[in-house]
């Protein structure tokens, strides 16, 4: 874990996680929630290939293909594409990934949908795992961070829980981390990740949004450039029946 004001290097990362996982009671298994092809990799896509590169064992799930997206006046062509794109960019960031198929722009926070993330969690069985923070403008985000979250105090807090920003004060709100990841050594391969989503215009929205957010970061743990997580560890209680 790289706090703010360390300047030694990080060993390192996210609560405990071992940056080098050279044998297998080292090795965590990690997923990282998105709700639209793209959200993973810009905001964690640096701590995902730190981790890969570690040794670990990273899956990305994306809730959605992406199938609204306003570039595209066809959904399936949407969707057929954004799929590619998402793999391309797993394949880049040496992970596998998972597509949980809900709607872009509708996705849905109920029972069913509360059940399937949950499934998915106890069958991968994760150490860690990454979402959403669910404060955020686009409904889909917040969705996400919500179900993983529901799931986290459903399966009795068996994985630690981080939450990743995006876009932030534009879609990101109230977020404070307390976290930091130095990902200097891996941007030129967290940006090749992201510019693969070639359909979504992504050099643009790095260059207005995620590199400033890299920047600022980096500045508040004395690096070059660093992604941001809280992680919550304020369980509180469930009350029978909610
Ligand atoms: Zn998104």
């Amino acid at each position: 874990m790289i706090k703010m004001g360390v300047g030694a290097t990080a060993l390192t990362i996210l609560g405990g996680i071992p940056l080098q996982a050279s044998n297998k009671q080292d090795r965590s298994k990690i997923l990282v929630f998105g709700a639209h092809p793209d959200d993973p990799e810009t905001g964690a896509g640096g701590t995902i290939c730190l981790l890969s590169e570690a040794g670990h064992d990273v899956t990305v799930v994306y809730l959605t293909r992406g199938q609204a997206s306003s570039r595209f006046t066809d959904r399936n062509v949407a969707a057929t594409t954004r799929t590619r794109e998402a793999e391309e960019a797993c394949k880049v960031m040496g992970v596998r990934h998972i597509f949980m198929d809900q709607m872009d722009g509708s996705t849905e926070v109920n029972e069913t949908r509360r059940a399937e993330v949950r499934a998915l969690i106890e069958k991968e069985k994760p150490d860690v795992v990454l979402t959403h923070w669910p404060v955020d403008g686009h409904r889909d985000h917040a969705s996400c961070g919500i179900l993983v979250t529901d799931a986290w105090r459903r399966l009795d807090y068996c994985f630690e829980l981080y939450y990743y920003e995006v876009m932030s004060g534009v879609q990101s709100q109230l977020f404070h981390p307390t976290d930091w990841v130095d990902i200097s050594s891996v941007r030129q391969r967290k940006y090749k990740a992201c510019y693969c989503h070639a359909s979504q215009g992504l050099e643009e929205v790095m260059r207005d949004y995620h590199t400033p957010m890299e920047n600022f970061r980096g500045l508040e743990c004395r690096s070059e450039a660093a992604e941001a997580f809280a992680h919550n560890t304020v369980p509180g209680s469930i009350l029978k029946g909610y």
